[in-house]
């Protein structure tokens, strides 16, 4: 599970974000003057020029920021509580007009509650880090969308439907403020190359690469069995014993979660947390950001159950480990996705303390959600007598 390196270079320590500052730009309102006393002292952007990680690009006579990140295609700031973690170059920054903008290659947006769709309007829910709450910003077109770096690719993971947004923030969006946000390309604007239109939803994804493996069932429900009908383990021992016998290394696809690939092995673990509405998201998130999961030999991971490496998208897990009951897997599971849902969220940082601690506590605080879930479902915690109607698990 962990996956910080806490030892970090004073380069990159030296780096953390003045907090007040950052407050004080990304709420800036569209009163402001076209040209801040920032923005006289910062040179322009070039494209010649390099960058180090962490400049800020400021789109000139806007509140609007994008910081250059370690993929080399900067991202946009939605907020300050997505930049929680975030190393930020103040010292190194540069101003941009529109037509360099409309060139740059943009990454994924740093944004800490996304992007809400209520009707057509889509509205940023920008939460700053000392608000209780977040208010919807308006964004002015579907152009400005896709020039903070969402795209036919990543949209269903940035933008949602004011249902699952709400699900998923535990705000209802008729109570937030409302406000417009300073719009960052005039009315015609054509991005390059052109907007694509949002994919419909609810519908199947058709972006989603072709399975390349077999391909996975969900449950069919969620509070039945998760366990294969094949493991005898299923039909032998309690809900807090049963473990995966069929220990395969052989990988599967999960037509519930388009993208993810794992071992065999772990099927049964996906499928318990399919079953907990969290961890749907984290499996679908998973599946969106093209996450393996794989085991690998104690030797590789001495001193954790498993680790996200979020340059190769990949989650593996100790196989001293993955021979463990399935809810205890399932809960080392809910971890990992989450920093990948994080990285994939742009909340991903491991290279300093701050970001590192943070990310920790976030994927920490999964595992309890997920461990207070598994008790509610079986009334009973794993240390006692099981309740004998839900002794037995069965199989699929
Ligand atoms: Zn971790």
């Amino acid at each position: 599970m962990p996956s910080c390196a806490f030892r970090v270079p004073n380069r990159v320590r030296s780096a953390r974000v003045p907090w007040m500052l950052l407050a004080f730009l990304l709420t800036l309102s569209q009163v402001v003057a076209p040209a801040s006393v920032l923005a006289q002292s910062a040179p322009r952007c070039a494209f010649e020029a390099s960058y180090p990680i962490g400049t800020v690009l400021e789109l000139e006579a806007t509140p609007h920021l994008w910081i250059s990140a370690s993929g080399g295609a900067p991202r946009w700031a939605g907020d300050t509580r997505a930049l929680a973690g975030v190393a930020v170059r103040w010292d190194s920054r540069c101003i941009m007009d529109l037509a360099f903008l409309l060139r740059m290659t943009k990454g994924d947006p740093y944004l800490s509650a996304g992007l809400v769709k209520l009707g057509e309007p889509i509205y940023l829910a920008k939460w700053e880090t000392n608000e209780a709450e977040p208010i919807l910003l308006h964004v002015q077109s579907i152009t400005d969308v896709e020039l903070f770096g969402i795209n036919v690719g990543n949209y269903t993971g940035f933008v949602l439907e004011r249902d699952e947004w709400q699900r998923r923030f535990g705000f209802n969006t008729d109570t937030l403020r409302r406000g417009q946000l300073a719009q960052v390309a005039p009315p015609g604007t054509r991005a390059s190359p052109p907007p694509g239109p949002p994919p419909p939803r609810p519908a199947p994804v058709p972006a989603a690469p072709a399975p390349r493996y077999p391909l996975v069932d969900p449950p069919t429900d969620d509070v039945g069995s998760w366990c294969l009908r094949a493991n005898p383990s299923c039909s032998r021992d309690p809900w807090w014993v049963e473990w995966n016998e069929l220990q395969s290394s052989e990988l599967v696809e999960y037509r519930f979660a388009p993208g993810l690939v794992s071992e065999r092995r772990l099927i049964e673990a996906i499928l318990l947390l399919w079953q907990w509405p969290e961890g749907k998201d984290l499996l679908r998130d998973g599946g969106a950001s093209g996450v393996i999961i794989i085991t690998v030999s104690a030797d590789i991971l001495p001193e954790s159950f498993a680790s996200y490496n979020s340059a190769l998208k990949r989650i593996r897990v100790s196989r001293r480990f993955s021979e463990t009951p399935t809810w205890m897997l399932a809960d080392v599971l809910a971890h990992e996705l989450k920093h990948a849902s994080d990285d994939r969220g742009g909340l991903y940082e491991t290279l300093t303390f701050a970001g590192c601690i943070t990310t920790e506590q976030r994927a920490y605080a999964v595992e309890a959600r997920y461990l207070r879930w598994i008790q509610s479902r079986f009334r009973r915690p794993p240390d006692s007598q099981p309740d004998r109607n839900q002794a037995q698990l069965g199989g699929l």
